[in-house]
């Protein structure tokens, strides 16, 4: 007979891991593969048109993730190292394929992250991540404000996060390129990309106008679920 405190503790984990969604739960090594978008195309509509997500996704994206096995193939004890991992041992790994890990696992690991917290319906986050906006960013005004012109002000390409410490501080932090955090061993809670591939189609050179109309497809539920990863220790990319 199992006893009571071995059934407490497998419902425990149980519930635990139904909790998080499988790709943050797990720390993928390679081959990488590019997962479906998590909801249609249209989804993001009218903010972010389907056309700009349909090639984001299926070409931008895909690149980076033939371009990452690409480069692992050469390096086998590389290749089966978690994604987070990698990106924070750049230092370590040899030379040849440093760059190319660099930009396409970066590329893959910001645009895994970037799919999930979309799809929602906006509005404002509640609960225990509202109280660190609140605490960490003057408040959600304040910090939408912060976060778009951080992301104004990055020149040329690349990407504004949010990191999230261990004790869960939050901090905004912008990167060029398809550099990301994790490459120091932070945990990025969200992030918005100002590549020109993510709203040129419909916002042309307006890069302000597509940060202002990002906001209204977030899902906060789901950046809740990686605020709790990030403070139990499992989130990676
Ligand atoms: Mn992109």
């Amino acid at each position: 007979m199992l006893s009571r405190r071995h059934l407490l503790t497998g419902a425990t984990s149980l519930a635990a891991s139904a909790a998080i969604p499988r790709a943050w739960a797990q720390a993928p090594s390679g081959p990488f593969k590019l997962d479906p978008l998590p909801y249609v195309p249209s989804k993001n509509e009218p903010h972010i048109d389907a056309q700009t997500m349909e090639l984001h996704h299926g070409k931008h994206h895909a690149a980076y993730v033939n371009n990452l096995n690409a480069a692992l193939s050469q390096n086998g004890d590389w290749a089966k190292m978690p994604l987070h991992e990698m990106l924070a041992k750049l230092g370590d790994m040899p030379e040849s394929v440093r760059t190319a890990i660099r930009n396409n696992g970066g590329g893959h690991a910001n645009h895994t992250m970037f799919w999930q917290i979309m799809g929602g319906s906006g509005g404002e986050p509640s609960g225990e991540l509202k109280s660190v906006i609140d605490r960490d960013l003057g408040g959600f005004q304040k910090f939408q404000a912060d976060f778009n012109t951080a992301g104004e002000r990055q020149f040329g390409s690349g990407w504004v996060f949010v990191t999230v410490s261990r004790e869960g501080k939050l901090a905004i932090v912008t990167k060029p390129n398809q550099d990301t955090p994790l490459m120091d061993g932070q945990r990025v809670l969200m992030g918005n990309d100002v590549w020109e591939h993510a709203y040129y189609l419909k916002y042309q050179n307006r890069r302000p106008d597509y940060l202002k109309a990002w906001w209204n497809v977030l899902d906060w539920n789901r950046i809740g679920e990686r605020y709790a990863s990030a403070k139990a220790g499992t989130l990676t990319i």
